[in-house]
């Protein structure tokens, strides 16, 4: 039976998303829409042969829709996830659950009180092939015991209304859920290190940054955050183990040599980089509902890496080492990885 699906939200990533689920994945259909950019709205709409509708809770109602995806800016996402649980529709938001822990509070106890699983969060990278691999390695001990991680996370340029925090809640969150799961253990702690700024930076942002997490483990991960390295898309980790390391490098693998040269590309941004693990994070959130599961990234996986950045902006403004502080953790989500 084909999925039907809506979409809140056709911006930058609900228009990409609704590509895919029309022309990509397979057992999906876009059958609703929703954008207060009107206009926006109704060409995606039309892309999918889909309804445009006036209102998000309109999508969320329709009858043609089975599953409802969330790509609204993220203050939104709350509010939306949790009428789609009262609704008993499955949900993929796309990160961050919330702008607040205390909301994402709110949709984790909305969630745990309907006593199943409808929201998987949209942290892409669990689905690239490269992360599969790193965490492949890590569980079959061919490192030995993991103890710490050095990780890069550069952006060519950001936009005007880019702020030093957001390269925290915006764009680390990926690396906070990243590597969360790759050791399998909650982040206990994060400080954030104000580096020299770079004179292209934008906005009198402080950029870069490195960030510093202690995992619950004790392990520690080192993360660069610079989002205006001018060069390309560079998201990069190494591993460090006891008897080896795991590094994941671009996925480019041609390489021009010329005369006393050898150079390769470096993606331009992140949708060329990660597109493959969009496509098998969409496909596989189908596949599941087909069979009645919702699996992936959960709303405990969202809380808790909001928590993170959260706790990453009070380090920001400090300098100091801060704790991540979680709720309980629901039984819901016991056992997930
Ligand atoms: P975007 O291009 O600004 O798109 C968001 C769209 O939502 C805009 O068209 C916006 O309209 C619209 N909107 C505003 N209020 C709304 C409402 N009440 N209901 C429905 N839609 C509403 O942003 P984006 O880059 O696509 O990001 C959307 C979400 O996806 C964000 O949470 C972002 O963090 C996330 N994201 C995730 C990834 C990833 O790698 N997983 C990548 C990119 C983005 P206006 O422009 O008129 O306000």
């Amino acid at each position: 039976m084909t999925l039907r699906v809506g979409v809140i939200g056709t911006g930058m990533i609900g228009a990409d998303h609704v590509t895919r689920l029309t022309t990509l994945v397979a057992g999906a259909t876009v059958t609703a829409v929703f954008d207060v950019a009107t206009e926006r709205a109704h060409q995606v709409a039309a892309t999918a042969g889909a309804t445009a509708h006036t209102s998000w809770e309109a999508v969320v109602a329709a009858d043609d829709v089975d599953a409802v995806v969330i790509a609204s800016p993220g203050h939104l996402h709350p509010d939306q996830a949790i009428a789609c649980i009262a609704a008993g529709k499955p949900v993929l938001c796309e990160k961050p659950l919330a702008t607040s822990s205390a909301e994402a509070l709110r949709v984790l106890q909305a969630e745990a009180a309907a006593g199943r699983r409808l929201v998987q969060l949209g942290f892409m990278r669990r689905y690239d092939a490269g992360y599969l691999d790193v965490k492949k390695a890590m569980a079959d001990g061919v490192i030995g015991e993991p103890l710490l991680a050095h990780a890069i996370h550069r952006n060519a340029t950001v936009p005007d209304f880019f702020r030093g925090e957001m390269s925290l809640t915006d764009s680390l969150v990926h690396e906070f859920d990243i590597f969360r799961w790759l050791f399998g253990a909650e982040i206990a702690s994060v400080t954030v290190l104000p580096v020299k700024t770079s004179p292209l930076a934008a906005n009198g942002m402080r950029d870069p940054q490195i960030a510093v997490l202690r995992m619950a483990g004790g392990e520690v991960v080192t993360v660069e955050s610079f989002v205006n390295c001018q060069y390309g898309y560079d998201v990069r980790c190494e591993i460090v183990g006891s008897l080896g390391t795991v590094s994941l490098d671009n996925p480019r693998t041609t390489v021009v040599i010329t005369a006393g040269h050898r150079s390769e590309g470096v993606p331009a941004d992140w949708q060329e980089r990660f597109e493959p693990a969009y496509t098998r994070e969409l496909q596989t959130w189908v596949d599941g509902l087909a069979v009645g599961r919702v699996g992936g990234p959960s709303t405990w996986d969202g809380y808790a890496a909001t928590a993170v950045a959260e706790a990453a902006v009070v380090s920001y403004a400090k300098g100091e080492p801060v704790d991540v502080v979680l709720a309980d953790k629901p039984a819901l989500y016991a056992g997930e990885d």
